[in-house]
């Protein structure tokens, strides 16, 4: 009783720490690179939201985007991590690496706004991005559960240019069949099949091969030993995230790593 009555009052108080973060400049994103198998080059980042308060330290995502959903703050620090994201993206691009692409992720009550569409039009317009450029990353759960309200929005978007990735799927529920009905481009295989290769090699290479099958390019994250690599390239999986190939780094750090320092 002690304890969940503390763990309360914790949580009430991340929160109104949360509400000024924005406004005191105490969000960062950071970068993971994302490897294209066919060239060994980097193809694009995906941005990583972190929050440095003065009062927690370094927070992660998981222990306060929830908060972040329920509150609605993720409206205004969602709109900031596009803005960020695209700005930083078009500075790699002015600096010559103008093949690169940007990943963010999305929240189901971001994607649940009507202005969704034209809050990301006007963002690229902003910073002068061309649509291709960008990719958004939706859950599986997001997209299906949310799939009658949002569709529309979703084909806009694909038809301006811009990629929609499935994140973390495998997780959820939706049969592999199904995926080719859905407004989406890329598959992101979840984690937990990459920790899989190994013990149960055949089903990520399976979804590899059912993802191309429906024309969908095919990411896997958390890659974190060779061995993996060596299957992803092998099953000719097109692009791997993770641990071994680079850790999420800051703007800085992700620029030397498109210099090779
Ligand atoms: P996600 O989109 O599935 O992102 C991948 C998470 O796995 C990241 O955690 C990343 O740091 C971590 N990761 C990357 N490589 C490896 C690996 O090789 N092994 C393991 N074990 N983990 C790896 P992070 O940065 O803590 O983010 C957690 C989640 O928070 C994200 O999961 C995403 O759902 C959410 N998130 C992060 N940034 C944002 C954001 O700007 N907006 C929204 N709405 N959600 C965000
Ligand atoms: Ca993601
Ligand atoms: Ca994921």
């Amino acid at each position: 009783m002690y304890v969940l009555f503390n763990q309360i009052i914790e949580e009430v108080n991340l929160e109104k720490s949360l509400r000024n973060a924005l406004g005191n400049n105490e969000f960062a994103l950071y970068y993971q690179p994302q490897y294209d198998l066919a060239t060994g080059r980097i193809y694009s980042f995906e941005a990583l939201l972190r929050w440095v308060s003065p009062q927690y330290g370094n927070v992660l995502p998981a222990k306060f985007i929830r908060f972040a959903e329920e509150s609605g703050l993720i409206i205004p620090i969602g709109k900031w991590v596009l803005k960020t994201a695209c700005s930083f993206l078009k500075s790699l691009h002015d600096r010559g690496y103008n093949e690169i692409v940007i990943s963010v992720n999305i929240s189901v009550a971001q994607l649940m706004q009507n202005d969704f569409v034209e809050m990301i039009t006007n963002i690229l317009n902003e910073v002068s991005l061309d649509p291709t450029f960008l990719e958004l990353e939706l859950t599986e759960s997001i997209i299906m559960e949310t799939l009658d309200t949002n569709y529309k929005k979703l084909e806009r978007l694909l038809q301006l240019g811009i990629t929609i990735s499935i994140d973390d799927f495998g997780k959820g529920y939706s049969s592999l069949s199904y995926l080719k009905s859905l407004p989406v481009n890329k598959l992101k295989i979840d984690k937990s099949f990459i920790e899989g290769i190994g013990s149960n090699k055949d089903f990520t290479g399976s979804i590899v091969e059912i993802g191309h099958r429906i024309g969908l390019d095919v990411v896997a994250e958390g890659v974190e030993t060779k061995e993996q690599l060596d299957y992803l390239s092998q099953a000719k999986c097109n692009f791997a995230q993770g641990y071994w190939l680079g850790m999420p780094v800051s703007a800085d750090e992700a620029l030397k790593q498109l210099e090779g320092i």
